[in-house]
């Protein structure tokens, strides 16, 4: 298994080493899957082709690191304003999505499982106040993806850098703000000795999924015992996965928040708002640039839609209505 991240990486490089674990004892010593983090075989960004080739077997990834190979990956990861990590299950598991992604995926010899998530994600470490729309306009922000076309729309600077390099950017003022993902990874990195503000939510990754991949061939041929382990570890990883991160992320904020004394941030609701229609604009022209795009923005967009209903009734009103 090939991995896009760090040896030894929090959560999601200490989950693949899990997996591997799980799957050695599921199968009684039948399956032996050794595990490398990015840089030690291949580099990060060709973990899929690895996969698609069968130079690897399996790899761990998160489907947006490919979207230049087909822009509706992202679905499969996080979209802004998007489902949280509950809702994303519930799509791919119960509601469709996980199809789609198999059929997107098989064009690339590929079978993909869900395996893992991060949950909410922070909205990042800024240098610079965020009280309207109108500060995001000439901000220069490392922020990848679909997040980085809203800012661009929103008339700042999306800036495109690898994890080792956002550190000294933010520091030298290369950038005036960055994202990564939430607390715990966040503290990790160090932003708090060099950003003043932690501003919330993650609009732009609001429950992002992250991937098994599994050469498709190599999977066709294993016997069906073998085929429902794989399987069956990916659903633990999933939980597992997610399952640090809530728990992380709330000691870390606490940290963050009283040994750092770093100030916390939130949008405001017109600032939200405001990105919110932006992001709309940005998934529309996406969604209906092509039939696979369509279809798979449909079910995502009516999943989501029918989900929120649902909300309305539970957690939201649970949460607007309870003190916290
Ligand atoms: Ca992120």
């Amino acid at each position: 298994m090939v991995t896009t991240w760090p040896p030894n990486f929090p959560v999601l490089g200490e989950g693949c080493k899990l997996f591997s674990d799980w799957v050695f004892a599921m199968s009684g010593g039948e399956m032996a899957i050794k595990i490398y983090g990015s840089g030690e075989l291949i580099p990060a960004l060709e973990c899929f082709d690895a996969v698609s080739s069968g130079a690897a077997e399996m790899a761990s990834g998160a489907a947006y690191y490919w979207a230049g190979k087909n822009e509706a990956f992202p679905f499969f990861t996080s979209i802004p304003f998007g489902m949280n990590a509950q809702q994303m299950n519930a799509w791919l598991y119960s509601g469709g999505g996980h199809t789609l992604w198999k059929e997107l995926y098989a064009n690339y010899n590929i079978i993909p499982f869900p395996a893992g998530n991060t949950g909410m994600q922070m909205a990042g470490w800024f240098n610079k106040e965020i009280n309207s729309i109108d500060d995001f306009k000439g901000l220069k922000m490392r922020i990848p993806g679909l997040g980085g076309k809203v800012l661009d729309k929103a008339g700042g600077t999306p800036v495109l850098s690898g994890g080792s390099e956002i550190y000294t950017n933010l520091e030298r003022g290369v950038i005036d703000a960055t994202e990564w993902i939430g607390p715990y990874h966040d503290y990790v990195m160090g932003f708090h000795k060099i950003a003043k503000y932690y501003y919330a939510p993650g609009w732009h990754e609001t429950g992002s999924t992250l991937e098994l991949l599994v050469n498709k061939r190599e999977m066709d041929n294993l016997p069906e015992h073998l085929k429902v382990i794989i399987e069956t570890a990916a659903a633990r990883f999933n939980v597992w996965c997610l399952s640090e991160f809530e728990s992380k992320n709330n000691t870390y904020l606490k940290k963050i928040i009283e040994e750092e004394k770093v100030e916390i941030r939130t949008f405001s609701k017109e600032t939200l708002s405001a990105l919110q229609k932006i992001s709309s604009e940005v998934m529309e022209e996406l969604g209906n640039k092509n039939e696979v795009n369509k279809k798979i923005y449909t079910s995502y967009m009516d999943f989501m839609k029918g989900v929120r209903n649902w909300s309305k009734y539970s957690e939201k009103l649970y949460y607007n209505d309870i003190s916290l």
